[in-house]
């Protein structure tokens, strides 16, 4: 299991660091340096039962700019100059982050002061639109959420906003790992209420054809109880059933991370 060791190494920047945070021990990414651009307050399209951030604050599928590319920017900046041996800067934080309308101009930026490979956590509302698609293909890595292989599970875990549907996310992501020359992983929660949909979720995997599969449980503080160790390894064999590269949450490697700013990290990662 992956054990989170921060220890607090913020400077005295006051408000100034908040878009930017981590680095977090992530189990799939590494040493993974966060960009949130949502910021403040939970917004999401999804209001998944196992969400580490609470209950929604507000639900919508309306993109829109939450913070400024410059003050991103400039937090960035702030944040390579003390951090180091980053393995990855990733686009996830209070919320859904293809939501943020200046999202591919945040990327174009980021490219301009940084080499370090990019990825973005999205719950994949939004892939099957172009601007979104047209963005995250400058990026190194998407990692998909896919926890329902069906309508009513999709009602019942990820509670989504009402235009949503599971059809209109299937084809966005399967039309997406078209157009995509990059590392598609497909993220799949399984809680007590999917389990027993395993073998349905690894066949549409096997057709969607990502590089990788995440097989996760909700092993943060989280309102949803976690499965065992022995329920996710019988999940992930019915996945290398399908000759699929799998990883599991309970699998990964102890990482131990210095933070910039602990309080502001564990906001986004309880
Ligand atoms: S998609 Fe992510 S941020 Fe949104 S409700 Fe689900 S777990 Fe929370």
């Amino acid at each position: 299991m992956e054990v989170e060791v921060f220890r607090d190494v913020r400077r005295d920047k006051g408000d100034r660091m908040k878009t930017v945070y981590g680095p977090v021990p992530s189990w799939r990414l590494g040493k993974s340096l966060g960009i949130d651009l949502i910021s403040s307050e939970k917004v999401c399209s999804f209001d998944c039962i196992y969400c580490q951030l609470g209950e929604k604050d507000e639900k919508t599928v309306k993109r829109r700019k939450f913070v400024e590319t410059q003050k991103i920017k400039s937090d960035l900046l702030d944040a390579l100059d003390v951090v180091k041996n980053v393995d990855i800067i990733t686009f996830s934080g209070m919320g859904e982050p293809t939501l943020a309308s200046n999202l591919k101009e945040v990327i174009e930026t980021v490219r301009e002061i940084s080499d370090l490979p990019l990825a973005i956590l999205t719950n994949s509302s939004l892939l099957h639109t172009r601007d979104v698609q047209n963005a995250l293909n400058r990026v190194e890595k998407v990692i998909a959420k896919l926890d329902a292989p069906n309508e009513d599970l999709l009602q019942q875990i990820n509670r989504p906003h009402p235009t949503i549907s599971f059809l209109q996310i299937l084809k966005g992501i399967t039309e997406f790992r078209r157009r995509y020359d990059g590392e598609l992983e497909l993220q799949m929660m399984f809680t007590d209420e999917n389990k027993q949909h395993a073998r349905e979720l690894a066949r549409l995997a096997a057709k969607i054809k990502p590089e990788r599969v995440d097989i996760n449980t909700p092993l943060r503080p989280s309102p949803t109880k976690p499965l065992s160790k022995s329920e996710i390894k019988e999940i992930t064999e019915i996945f290398d059933e399908k000759r699929l590269n799998t990883i599991s949450v309970y699998e990964s490697n102890k990482i131990k991370v210095e933070t910039i700013d602990y309080k502001e990290t564990k906001r986004r990662r309880p």
